[in-house]
């Protein structure tokens, strides 16, 4: 048989649109566009304005069940979705992540989709794009020059040196910057103190740049950030250390989002990459705000299950935006449903284990808790769940059918995809049942009011998206959260930190976990961004590289081409 081309093979072969025709379907005129190179262009932000008259299109979010660490395909969903909605005559754009290198070439490859629902130019999405993200480093990296800086000279602010939360960052898995001392030397060479780097995507200002609605937005949530505590135990704001107006001035362009396209011509906004564990998982509201005028529907993805990145676009997201949105999309696969059957160990960096590719609709069954309750987590927030069933060649008809069956079981419209196989074509069914589901009036509600106390937010979200009885604060916790209070930090929404592997906070349990408690380890304030940030269980800001990175096989060829990335 004839073996299926390459990601990489598959976007060499094909024939990119101009991207002015692009931008022209999307009522996006050419002076709105600001090329880099032949086929990215960042999108003014004047669009935001010259297009608020416009029509609004259909909100879709793409969110899953839980995943493996496989990835269950909501990003070839999304792309699929975007082709398939425009193959069936609705005028669609889509909004998706900027991928950070740190993944592209640690675990994960690249996230531009795949097989014949890709986003291309597929190495410049991967690899760099337009800059933002290091440009997202370079303003959290002046911010942290600025305040050594501060308490190298007379520290007039009188920062506790053991109360500076502001680390550094670089968009690199490396384990070896987690803990560092900056500062060693001579008296010249600063004040030595222990600090280390997060990956870039981690960073405050990744969040806050992904939450902005303008430039002047941006400005303010950049002053706002607190990068310390005083010794009296105030604290410190990037205001007061006199860095937000020059982070400002470094984010002129990165706040701007970025314009490419699918393999079929769908116009695709890249835009920010903060990443899902720990931050909101989701794509800018900029981006967003100017897609939503553009057509008759834009379908974004937020990162992992829909207890993560959708009930973060729906609480935090959709709250700044004061978007609602009309759908919601899970994706559910064959093997994240085995494997939630708690029947078969399936590993990052490892081949599936055999017994998970027999055909068995039981397995499939046993792990239907899962699915049901991420469709309960969309209904909560009044959104209509629509089960996209991803098919892998691996799949068996009964098992697809399964899905389908447990989906219709829990009321949910569904459709069986073979988009990475078959282009747009294959997401036509998809396209049909999110157009339905759209249709109706959308219901949409955060699920707590902005008045809640900090705590029964975080009692709130455990309870009614994890399935837990409660949450359970360390006493650090909850000295931490009487603090946010007392600092007028009370109405924002919470941003909980707690493992993408499992509706609990324990990676290792599969399903939908019941009898169990919350852990709050730590409650830190996210000023800028505007959320305060729980920290359940061990969160890792700097991932490692495991034992054969992506990065082996990746290489540059004699023409200038890059190969292996997939
Ligand atoms: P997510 O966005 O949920 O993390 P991705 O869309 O990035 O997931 O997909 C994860 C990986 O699985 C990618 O390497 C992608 O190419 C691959 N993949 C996704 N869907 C399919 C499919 N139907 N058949 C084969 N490979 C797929
Ligand atoms: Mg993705």
């Amino acid at each position: 048989s004839l073996r299926f081309p390459t990601d990489l093979e598959i976007v060499r072969d094909a024939a990119l649109e101009p991207l002015t025709s692009v931008a022209e379907r999307m009522g996006l005129p050419p002076e709105l566009l600001e090329p880099y190179g032949d086929h990215v262009a960042k999108i003014r932000l004047s669009a935001l304005t010259d297009l608020a008259e416009r029509p609004r299109a259909r909100y879709v979010v793409v969110t899953a069940v839980t995943p493996t660490p496989l990835g269950e395909g909501k990003t070839t969903i999304t792309v699929g979705l975007g082709d398939g909605l425009n193959r069936i005559g609705h005028r669609t754009s889509i909004a998706l992540r900027q991928p950070s290198m740190g993944p592209v070439f640690g675990i994960k490859g690249g996230a531009a989709g795949g097989g014949y629902s890709q986003v291309v130019p597929m190495e410049r999405l991967n690899l760099h794009l337009t800059g933002d993200i290091h440009a997202v480093g370079a303003a959290h990296n002046l911010l942290a020059a600025l305040l050594d800086n501060h308490l190298y000279r007379d520290n007039a602010l009188e920062i506790d040196p053991h109360d500076i939360s502001w680390r550094r960052v670089l968009d690199v898995n490396d384990r070896s910057l987690r803990s560092v001392i900056t500062g060693l030397g001579r008296r010249a060479d600063g004040v030595p103190r222990q600090t280390g780097f997060d990956i870039t995507a981690a960073s405050e200002v990744m969040a806050l740049l992904s939450l902005s609605s303008s430039a002047r937005d941006m400005r303010a949530r950049l002053g706002r950030i607190i990068v310390a505590g005083s010794r009296a135990g105030k604290p410190v704001t990037a205001e007061q250390i006199g860095g937000a107006g020059a982070m400002a001035a470094i984010l002129r362009e990165a706040i701007k989002p970025n314009l490419l396209q699918t393999l079929e011509h769908t116009p695709v906004l890249v835009h920010t990459g903060p990443f899902g564990n720990i931050a909101t998982g989701n794509s800018s509201v900029i981006a967003d705000l100017i897609g939503l005028r553009c057509g008759d529907f834009l379908v974004t993805e937020a990162g992992f299950g829909a207890d993560m990145g959708a009930e973060r676009f729906f609480n935090i997201k959709c709250r700044v935006s004061g978007e609602a949105p009309d759908a919601a999309v899970v994706v559910a696969t064959v093997r994240a449903l085995k494997a939630h059957s708690g029947r078969h160990a399936v590993a990052a960096g490892r081949p599936l284990p055999d017994g998970m590719l027999q055909e068995s609709p039981e397995d499939v069954r046993a792990g239907a808790a899962n699915l049901v309750k991420q469709i309960e987590n969309c209904r909560l927030h009044g959104v209509s769940p629509v089960v996209a069933v991803n098919a892998f060649p691996t799949d068996h008809a009964s098992e697809l059918e399964e899905v389908r069956r447990i989906a219709a079981e829990a009321g949910a419209r569904s459709a069986v995809c073979t988009n990475v196989a078959d282009g747009g074509r294959g997401a036509e069914d998809l396209a049909r049942a999110v157009a339905e589901a759209a249709g109706e009036p959308s219901a949409y509600a955060p699920l707590y009011p902005e008045d809640a106390s900090i705590r029964d937010k975080v009692e709130t979200v455990a309870r009614s998206v994890y399935g837990a009885d409660g949450a359970e604060f360390s006493e650090a916790a909850e000295r931490q959260v009487r603090a946010c209070e007392r600092n007028g930090l009370g109405r924002l929404p919470v941003c909980i930190a707690k493992t993408h592997l499992s509706l609990s906070a324990d990676p290792s349990l599969r399903g939908a976990p019941t009898g169990w408690t919350l852990p709050v380890r730590e409650a830190r304030p996210a000023a800028g961004a505007g959320y305060v940030y729980l920290i359940c269980g061990t969160m890792q800001t700097m991932p490692g590289l495991g034992s054969s990175p992506a990065a082996y096989s990746i290489d540059l060829d004699d023409d200038g081409e890059i190969t292996g990335l997939s």
